[in-house]
Order: structure tokens, then sequence, then C-alpha cells
């Protein structure tokens, strides 16, 4: 059987070999961005790429999603190499669909080059043959938790159950036969170094909220009304002024948009909507904090006199990387590109942003490192990836060095990483929780 070294250096040229394919498959992704369970094109493009491979896969899995199986040599656990389909919306980004606003701003036009490239690395000659277990190649639907109506009208049409992709795929069973996951997130010039790796993220609740007040003539009789767009600003006020309640160290972030203000300038406006989000560190901050939002909701709707509904929709958990998988992918990391140009941040270093990643983080050992490969603010207008090479390329090869870290020989290395890490729960007790975080409450103000 070939060595480690061998079959990594066999990966790598393959993956060279492929690289202006890979990048052509990002490019165009990012030429047509679509956001979280619209991504039809996207999810078009990434089968007729694996069936050009001859990657057998399943499609529509939570609507867009799929995934294919490259099976090793001989059985033994199953490593998942993920990427996300979707884009943000983000007017005025220079590679905005500029119909629906549409735009990768988040950069996992790139995460789809990489799963593949760690794929095309993973079918070199010899390759699989000398690994134990399996590699699940999952490109995953809605990781930005956007468009928060639309998502609530799929659930109760019985089209969706959780809400985001990767949560989903869990529910569905998706990741029943996977072991432990990895995937490779851009970044901007935040990062110091071309990696890196470790720290947390916010857990977060995603809140979907309805002022209901009453049409009337807003010159000639605006008193025979009730002004929703006013409850909702009161409730805003409120929500501004919860701020010196909450404790740096939590990371509270309380915020949202208003995605329906009212349909005529001369009647009052009885219907506004709010879209909205809550994060924190850990459950119990994030329960502290959606209860104070929930209460100055309420107190908006009171001072007018409105009703208020508010649909509490269960959100991401914080994000926990694995110590092992760490390790892995950061030797192999600094194969790539040095071991100065890989970073590693405390464990408790938080970013503020929240992924589904992070509940994936609950129930199995996952890895979620960063490459630097862009310009600009991660979901602002001007976050542009520069460099394909490490966008695409390195973090492709650095999961396929990982894969074959993890599955040679007898798949030691990935046994011993699940006998370190038991999951923090079970599927069955991840689905308890996120169900008893779906919470719908009608308030009437009065
Ligand atoms: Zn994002
Ligand atoms: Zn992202």
């Amino acid at each position: 059987m070939p060595t480690i070294e061998e079959l990594k250096l066999k990966a790598q040229a393959a993956i060279d070999e492929r690289s202006d394919w890979l990048v052509d498959i990002s490019k165009t992704i990012l030429d047509n961005p679509e956001p979280g369970f619209h991504e039809f094109k996207t999810a078009a493009l990434v089968s007729e790429r694996l069936s050009e491979l001859g990657v057998g896969h399943q499609t529509g899995i939570a609507l867009t999603g799929i995934k294919g199986v490259l099976a090793g040599g001989r059985p033994g656990p199953t490593v998942a190499v993920i990427g996300e389909l979707d884009s943000l919306r983000v007017l005025d980004h220079a590679h905005a669909d500029p119909e629906t606003g549409a735009a990768h701003a988040c950069g996992h036009h790139c995460q789809i080059g990489m799963m593949m490239g760690a794929a095309v690395g993973l079918m070199a000659p010899e390759v699989l043959d000398s690994l134990a277990g399996n590699v699940a190649l999952i490109a995953v639907p809605a990781e930005e938790f956007i468009d928060v109506q639309y998502r609530w009208n799929l659930h109760k049409e019985g089209k969706l159950g959780l809400m985001a992709g990767k949560q989903e795929f869990i529910r569905l069973g998706a990741f029943d036969d996977v072991d432990m996951a990895m995937m490779v997130h851009t970044a901007s010039t935040n990062e110091r170094t071309k990696f890196a790796i470790g720290g947390t993220s916010n857990g977060h609740v995603v809140k979907y909220i309805r002022f209901v007040g009453k049409a009337a003539h807003a010159g000639g009789s605006p008193e025979l009304g009730v002004n929703a767009l006013q409850a909702a600003m009161v409730a805003l006020n409120a929500l501004n002024s919860q701020r010196e309640t909450l404790r740096n160290e939590d990371t509270i972030r309380l915020h949202g948009i208003l995605t329906h203000g009212g349909v005529a300038v001369n009647s009052i406006p009885a219907d506004v909507r709010y879209e909205g989000r809550v994060r924190g560190r850990s459950a119990e901050v994030i329960a502290d904090a959606n209860m104070k939002m929930d209460r100055c909701m309420r107190a908006g709707a009171l001072a007018m006199g409105a009703t208020v509904e508010i649909v509490s929709i269960p959100g991401y958990l914080p994000m926990v990387n694995n110590d092992d998988l760490m390790d892995v992918f950061k030797a192999n990391a600094e194969d790539l590109v040095g071991e100065r140009e890989v970073g590693v941040h405390p464990p408790n270093l938080n970013r503020g942003g929240s992924t589904d990643m992070g509940d994936l983080s609950q129930i199995m050992p996952v890895v979620h490192p960063y490459t630097r490969a862009a310009t600009g603010t991660g979901h602002g207008t001007d976050y542009v990836i520069q460099d394909y090479e490490q966008a695409v390329i390195n973090p492709a090869k650095a999961m396929a060095m990982s894969v074959i870290d993890l599955l040679y020989g007898d798949a030691e290395r990935a046994k011993q990483t699940l006998d370190n890490s038991p999951p923090n729960m079970s599927k069955g007790q991840y689905l308890a929780l996120q169900d008893s975080r779906l919470v719908e409450e009608v308030y009437v103000g009065e």
C-alpha cells in the first residue's frame, strides 16, 4: 500500500491538474447567485459536475441539497466534506443579480469548488483503495438564514421541517451515516494568516414578527385606525433600550429588518412585518435575550392597542471545533502554506456570526476553518474573492489530505477522533431541542 505521503502527493497533483475546472465551477456560481432554498441552477451545476467525475449522488435533499458518496477500499467511518450552495442578498454587490439582489457576499461559491476539488483529489489513483471508510460529498442549501417569511411558509406547507440546510439534512437523516464533517469558509483581511482554525460562533433564534393594526384614512380619520407601524417602532425602540442589560462577554446581537411597512401612504398601516435575530454565545444567554425581544414586541403592541404575532424559529447552536480534527487540518494546511500562515484562535474567540455547522458540531466532530482569500467586508457590497488559489485549490487540498490522514489504513485516526469526542447530544436529543424552540405566540395589546 502507498504511504500517506504518497497518497497526499497524488491527491494534490490531481487537484492541480483540474484547477481551472474547479475555479470555473466557483466563478460560474458567483455569476449565478441564488439564496437559500432557491439554489436550483447551482444544484444542477453541482449534479452535472459530479456526474462528469462519475460520482453517484442523490439530489433534491431538503429541496436543493445534494449528497454523493465515494467508497473507500474497506469499511470504516464516513467523513463528510461540505460545501454550501446559497448566496446572500446584498444590493449593489459587484456580482449581484440585478433582479433578485442575490450575491455571493459570503464566498459560498468557493466552498462548492473546494468540495469538488477534495473529491478530485480523493479520486486520484490508489487513494480511495488505501482508505477504510467513505467520503460523503455534501452540497447543502441555505446556510444564511434569510427570507424568513418564505421559509416559514415552506414549513407551514410541510415542505420543510427545520428551516436551514444542515438542520434539515440532519432531520431528514442525510447525516445519519456520517461520523464527522469538515468544510472551509472564505475569510477576508480580518484574518491575519492564510488559514485560521478554532474559535466558536454565536447560536441564535430566528424571529418572524407581524404587527396587526387597523386601516383607516391617514388624513381624514387616523384616530379610527390602529397603526401597526407605530407599534413596530415602539417595539424596536424598546429593543434598543435593552442594550445596557446585555453583557459584552455574552456577545448578544439583537437585530432585524422591517420587510413590510404598510401598503398605501394614505391608509394607516395595518400589517407590518419584521424579521429578526437574537444571537448569543450560549443557550442560556440566548434564551434570556429572546425573552427580552418578546417583551419589547409585546410592549409595542400594548402601547398602540395592536396585536403582535411572534414566531420564534429554531436557529443555530453555538459552534464547537473538534480538537483532533483541528490538529489534522492544521498539519495539512501548514504543509501547503507554511507554519506562519496557519493561525489558531483561542477556543473562546467568538466571531459574533452564526452557522448551522454549529448544529452539526453538537452531534458529531466537525472542523470549520477559514481561508483568507477575499477583500472587503463579509456580507458587504465589497466582499470579493481575489485569490482563487487560496479560495478553492488550497482548501480542497487541505481537506483531501485531512481525509487521507483520517481514513488511511484502518482509519485509526478517525476512530481515535470518535473515541475522544463523544457528541454533546444525540440526533434525537437535537431534534427534540429544536422542536421545543419553535414557539408561536399571539399577543393582543389591550
Ligand atoms: Zn455569511
Ligand atoms: Zn458564509
